[in-house]
């Protein structure tokens, strides 16, 4: 069901996650350059509609939820629509929603999964890659032991409430989801 205290709860845990992928890339010395916003700017960024329920109440507490909603639907098959771009040509953009940002947006950069052989394998983008003055092999050898689980912190979303399982989707057809689940609720229960 969806409700404020979900949302609260939601809201917690993602910050905890930005906590400890931002402690990573800070140990790691791969934080992501000043304005970049490259990964924001593919299209196939997803999320679960749910990890989008905190910014869905805020925009329906707000009267903007019929205007994103619109926004949403036009957007389909375009980069985020939350993003606010600065330099389209060299990736600069700022998240106007940054507080709200779903999981993954938390985890750009560094973050580590698990391989077939149960091995955790850490995942570099490709900008901090370039950019590193650091020997990648010793911050695999040195700091995987370390690096947040993306599996892990998606399991943890999860047992807010196994609802919270769903299938990901582009990050505008997630909110256009969750904004017309929310919409239609509010129409029969008033928020
Ligand atoms: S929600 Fe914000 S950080 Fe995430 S893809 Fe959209 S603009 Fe980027």
């Amino acid at each position: 069901m969806l409700s404020k205290e979900l949302t609260k709860n939601i809201l917690d845990e993602l910050e905890l996650a930005s906590q400890a992928f931002a402690r990573f890339q800070s140990a790691s010395q791969l934080t992501c350059p000043e304005g970049c916003g490259k990964c924001c700017f593919n299209p196939e960024v997803s999320c679960t509609p749910y990890e989008l329920l905190p910014l869905a109440f805020y925009l329906l507490e707000n009267n903007l939820a019929e205007d994103f909603l619109e926004k949403a639907k036009a957007s389909l098959g375009e980069h985020c629509l939350l993003l606010t771009v600065i330099d389209k040509d060299k990736g600069k953009g700022n998240c106007s929603q940054y507080k709200f940002r779903p999981f993954v947006c938390r985890a750009f950069g560094v973050a580590a999964r698990s391989n077939k052989n149960n091995l955790n394998e850490l995942s570099i983008c490709k900008t901090l890659k370039e950019q590193s003055s650091f020997n990648l092999d010793d911050i695999h050898t040195k700091l995987t032991g370390e690096v947040p689980l993306l599996e892990v912190w998606k399991k943890r979303l999860e047992v807010i409430d196994p609802a919270l399982n769903t299938i990901e989707k582009p990050i505008n057809e997630a909110l256009l989801i969750m904004l017309e689940k929310l919409l239609l609720l509010n129409s029969y229960l008033s928020f």
